[in-house]
């Protein structure tokens, strides 16, 4: 059964571990996912970018896809469905699809209007159970063809935003979706201990995990960060290890051009990805 992410995220927040956001694209994607959060009994959250909802032919079909899952494979982690930077029209629909918890971005609207929303979609999915995780300056690189610039969230507008009764917050703190330019100036921790303390015990979240180096991981886990989302990094590994596979011929032995064995190798890079985030951000072993 999926389960709201509030109560992983508090309990992850106050054991100083994060839980990892897997953002998902398809039935090997999940599939892969769901198995390694069972074998290292971790909570886990799966993530569907609007974009990714469309092309799994939407939110239904992946309601009754993870659901599915689930029950076939036995899974007995706490898994949370997400909504990833979703739109007010969109939340609603994940809300009413079956989703355990929704992103609601608002970021790219003045910040009276993003309270007035976000007020309206918490009002919504409370009365389901689902989270709600708001959005405060824009995260910074391209998610879907919206591009961001990198901004630092406003403290203040963080308070005002955490106190309407979202769930999960988060703020921008340099972070940005996709790979980080080689002159990335790092994560501003200065402003990630204020929006802490401002907002306590708020779970807050590190958007665009890819490439961050470790030691920035756990330093911003150290200041309240709870959930990470990775969604580039699954990409890479995914695409290497099928291009590998490809690039050898294996396609062309014997009965190689399976689909199922075409992307087998995918599959196996996506679990070495999402086992190794997992264990870097503390998650492994606390699924209860
Ligand atoms: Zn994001």
């Amino acid at each position: 059964m999926l389960v709201s992410a509030k109560e992983m995220l508090t309990k992850a927040k106050a054991g100083k571990y994060a839980v990892g956001q897997f953002n998902i694209n398809n039935l090997e994607w999940t599939k892969a996912i769901l198995q390694t959060a069972q074998e290292l009994n971790s909570p886990v959250i799966l993530g569907v970018s609007e974009g990714a909802g469309k092309y799994m032919c939407g939110y239904t079909t992946i309601v009754g896809m993870v659901n599915g899952m689930i029950k076939e494979m036995g899974i007995t982690v706490p898994v949370a469905l997400h909504l990833d930077h979703g739109s007010y029209e969109h939340a609603l629909k994940c809300i009413d699809a079956g989703f355990s918890s929704v992103m609601f971005d608002g970021s790219k609207y003045p910040i009276d209007e993003n309270i007035e929303k976000t007020k309206e979609i918490i009002k919504i999915a409370a009365e389901k159970g689902i989270s709600v995780e708001a959005e405060v300056g824009a995260i910074g690189g391209e998610e879907d063809g919206v591009v961001g610039g990198g901004e630092v969230a406003d403290v203040e507008e963080c308070k005002m935003i955490a106190s309407l009764g979202v769930d999960i917050l988060a703020a921008g703190i340099g972070n940005i979706h996709g790979k980080y330019p080689a002159n990335w100036p790092g994560l501003r921790f200065d402003v990630l201990e204020e929006i802490g303390k401002a907002t306590d015990p708020m779970p807050l979240v590190l958007h665009g995990g890819t490439g961050i180096p470790a030691d920035m991981i756990k330093k911003a886990i150290s200041l309240g960060v709870s959930k990470i989302n990775v969604n580039t990094e699954c990409q890479l590994s995914f695409s290497a290890a099928v291009r590998k596979y490809i690039e050898e011929g294996k396609d062309l032995e014997g009965k190689g051009f399976d689909p199922r064995k075409v992307l087998a190798p995918g599959v196996e890079a996506i679990k070495a990805t999402v086992k190794e985030k997992m264990e870097l951000f503390g998650s492994v072993g606390k699924a209860n």
